[in-house]
This record gives C-alpha cells, structure tokens and sequence, in this order.
C-alpha cells in the first residue's frame, strides 16, 4: 500500500513538472505568436500613431440610435509600460452639433491622471479616471501580455469562448482584466476589464478593445486597429498607422504640481442654489445641469435627476427639505443622453414615477435593473422596478393649483425624444441643450473683439419653431444648462444659427 502510494504521488509530481497548466499555455502560445517573452518584455514604450473615430457614449438621438460620430485625426498615445505612464493626444471633430476641431491631451503618470488643456495647463483627475487609464495599458496586447508574464500576476480560469482561449490576469498590483486569444493564431483577439459609468446611468460597464490587423513590426507582431466598446457601444475605432516601439516618447511624467496635487472626486460635491421663479416654482441650479421642483396640491414634480447620485439625490434632498410633507411622484426626464438620465435611478428609487417621450420607456427600465456593484447607488440597495408614463406629442399635468404642459420637441436635430415643460401661467419654458445661454461676462472683462462671431447654437432653430408652432405664449426660458432669460435671447440665436 505505501509503495502504491508512492507511486500515484509520483505520477502527479511527474504531471506537475512536465506539463504547463492550460492558463499558462494561453500566456505562452499568446507571447510565442506576438514575437516571444523576451521580445515583449523589452517592449518599455510604444507610441502608437493613426486616425479613425471617437463615438460619443450616451449621446444618440434615441436610445437605439447609431452613437454620433467624433472623427479623431492627428491620434498619437504613447505608453510607458513599467512606468505606467501614458500619454493621449488627439483631435477630435464632432460630425453633429458644435463641429469646431478640439485637442485632447489625455495622461497617466502611475497613481495620478491628469488631462492637459489647450492653454497647456495640467489637471489633476480622478482617481476614478487613473484607475481606468492604468487598466487602458493592458488593453493593447503587450501591456496584457506584460501584466500576465509579471512576477505576481495570477492567470486563472482558463476557458473556451468561441473562437477564443480566455483566461482572468489579477495583475501584481491587483487589476483584473480579462483575456482572449484566438485559438487558431494564437493572437490576443481582445482584452476586457470592468469599470464604473460615472456621469451616466450604466453602473456596472464593461470595457472591450478588439485587436486586428496584425503586423509586423520590430520583430513583434503588433494590431494596426484597435475598437474599443463600452458596454454594447462602440466608443473608439483606431486605424493604426504606424507603431514605434522603443521610440522616443517625451516626458510622459506628471509636472510635480499635478503629481501632489489631491485628486477630485470621481462625481463632484454637490452645490444646489435655490432661485424662487415663481410661487411654489423653484429652479434648482449650482453646477453644470439643473433641476426644476414644481409644486402641485399634494404633490411633488421634479424635472430633471441629472449626472449621478451624488447630484440627484442632493437635488431630491432640497426638493424634500422645501417641502417637506410633499412626495415626489412624478420625476419629468427631458431625455435619454447620460448626463440627463444618469440620477434616473435615484428618482426610481425615490419611489417617483417616470415621465419621459414613449421612445426612452424601455431604456429607462433597463437602466433600473443593471447591476451597480462597483459603485452600489440606493436602487441597487433597495431595488425596485421603473414606473414608466410616456409621452408621445403632449401631456398635461394638472390640478387645482396648477397647471403643467409637457411636449415633445419634434424634429430635433439633439435628440429624437426630447421633451419640453411649458408653465403657462408663468409664461415659462423648461428645455435640455437645445439653448444653453451663454454666461454673462465678468463684471471686469475686457468688451468682446468687434468681429467675433457670434457663438453658434445648431439645435435652437428647431426649439423656437417647436415654440412658436404649438402657440405657446413663452416670455423666458428656464434650462438645465446656463440661466433664466429672455425667451426672445433663443429667437435672436435662432436668426443667426444655422439649424443643421
Ligand atoms: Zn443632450
């Protein structure tokens, strides 16, 4: 019996030494096909030069729609992988709305993120955002590789999917990302990690970069087009048109100022300035998207849970602490992009009925049940389903003390399901981004140069006509973004905007 033993201790001692766990073969075979170990650890920087498409997530014209193209030119991301460093130039011109070229500089320097604006002035981001950048790294096939290969790493669960041998890296440093290799060349097919959707209302999002078009290049077989997705959206599509390994990257460190600098929280504090409009009429402003908290008999209506929870649920704090023996039942979503709907879940929550334009009813329901681990909100500590009311042209909200006309603002060029509030006793009008007015300058600010064009508003046109077709008698606007002003402010846009 003990020899026996022995010898069945022996058999796997032998399996042990001899043969290579499959989650090791995946790295392997993966780091064979790429160029070999070697070659891939004396990768320290990779500058990677080309053009192709941005897609701005959250922002299409219905929740369904195709996601409005960015065209991104003059792209160079340089990455210094065991510094974990990286830098992200590139140009990027929207195909709708404010067309005009903008730069982004986008950088990681280890445990700090920072974004370098046109002036050349460094900020600090969140840590949220460092966290993402550092997981960008192994979104390319040799900072995957590189991560597995490290001494601390762990490769687990190795598996079939398809045409693909995954395998999960825990990374020395403790980052988790998935791995795919195509079973057939043995190529990375495509790394995936997860993060959190803040400023929007996904939660829980996967992160996917696609690899293609391998080529050749310093004795490394390197992807010449990397997709990116959020979630199901395709959020980047890069046509490689050089990668230079080695090269000369420039100073990819952060300056000393942005480096101890605190890093901002990934959802800014709070701030909520309560303006009076009218009576029982509160416009609900402090940062970037406002709120408007309408007061019926026995009842409450919010328009607009914006952003997040962090600006959501201080908003339906101010909502309760003005009024305090009144629900909120209905909370009015003017429409579906992510910035407007990204505190939808705290009005579910909340317990208030959703009113939006019949195209975002099935949108907003899957909002409610997506999971929220990473960053846990109050409706995945409590979850609850959407109540969902439509509108399709019109709604009335109406009592014995006021009366509340909501319309969809058809044929807009912003967004196919947008809504508008008219008050119209106040002869006022609540809109979303079809007219942010602009901010009124600086007591001291030098006058404007006398030829500067005027600032061009592509979505107004549409607005005033909409107004001005239902017969709504508007003497100001009262919008999320911006301030309360003359409603003839939008008309005079109108005139000098051109509509599309
Ligand atoms: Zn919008």
């Amino acid at each position: 019996m003990r020899i026996r033993n022995w010898s069945v201790a022996a058999i796997f001692l032998f399996a042990g030494c001899t043969s290579t766990p499959p989650e090791k073969a995946v790295i392997n075979d993966a780091a064979t096909a790429l160029g070999g170990a070697d070659k891939i650890q004396a990768v320290n920087t990779l500058t990677i030069s080309g053009s192709g498409e941005n897609l701005n997530l959250g922002q299409n014209s219905s929740p369904d729609a195709p996601t409005p193209i960015l065209k991104v030119s003059e792209y160079q991301r340089s990455i210094d992988f065991a510094g974990k460093r990286s830098r992200l130039e590139q140009v990027r011109t929207a195909t709708v709305g404010n067309t005009a070229p903008a730069k982004q500089i986008l950088c990681l320097d280890g445990d700090a993120a920072f974004n370098v604006n046109a002036a050349g002035m460094a900020t600090r981001a969140s840590d949220q955002v460092a966290k993402d950048r550092r997981a960008e790294i192994y979104h390319h096939p040799i900072g995957a590789i590189r991560a597995a290969l490290a001494q601390g790493a762990i490769v687990a669960n190795p598996r079939k999917e398809g045409n693909a041998d995954v395998v999960d890296i825990t990374t020395a440093d403790g980052a988790k990302l998935t791995l795919y290799v195509d079973s057939q060349t043995k190529l990375p097919s495509k790394v995936t990690t997860m993060t959190d959707n803040i400023g929007g209302p996904l939660g829980d999002m996967l992160v996917e970069t696609s690899f293609a078009n391998y080529t050749d290049t310093a004795g490394l077989k390197l992807p010449t087009r990397l997709t990116t997705k959020n979630d199901k959206y395709t959020v980047a599509d890069i046509q490689v048109s050089a990668n230079v390994v080695n090269g000369n990257t420039g100073d990819l460190s952060a300056p000393a100022d942005v480096k101890s600098a605190q890093a901002p929280p990934a959802a800014a504090p709070a701030m909520i300035t309560v303006e009076e409009v009218g009576k029982g009429l509160w416009y609900l402003t402090g940062q970037s998207h406002h709120s408007v908290l309408v007061e019926f008999a026995d009842h409450l209506v919010l328009i607009e849970t914006p952003q997040h929870e962090v600006r959501s649920a201080a908003v339906v704090a101010k909502a309760k602490e003005l009024r305090p023996n009144k629900p909120i039942k209905y909370v009015i979503n003017t429409h579906h992009h992510f910035d407007h709907s990204g505190g939808i879940r705290t009005a579910i929550a909340e317990g208030a009925t959703i009113i939006t334009h019949e195209g975002n009813k099935a949108f907003i329901e899957a909002m409610a049940s997506r999971p929220h681990t990473m960053t846990p909100d109050a409706l995945s500590n409590s979850p609850k389903s959407a109540v969902v009311e439509t509108v399709s042209d019109k709604r009335v909200l109406k009592d014995s003390t006021r009366t509340v006309e909501i319309y969809h603002m058809a044929g807009s060029a912003h967004s196919a399901t947008m809504l508008m509030v008219y008050f119209p006793v106040e002869r006022l009008i609540g809109e979303a981004d079809v007219y942010n007015p602009p901010a009124l300058p600086a007591a001291n600010a030098p006058p404007p140069p006398v030829n500067a064009p005027p600032p061009v508003f592509p979505f107004v046109a549409n607005f005033v006509e909409n107004v001005h077709k239902l017969g709504l008698k508007v003497d100001r606007i009262m919008p999320i973004h911006g301030r309360i002003v003359p409603f003839k402010d939008a008309e005079a846009a109108a005139k000098t905007s051109s509509s599309d």
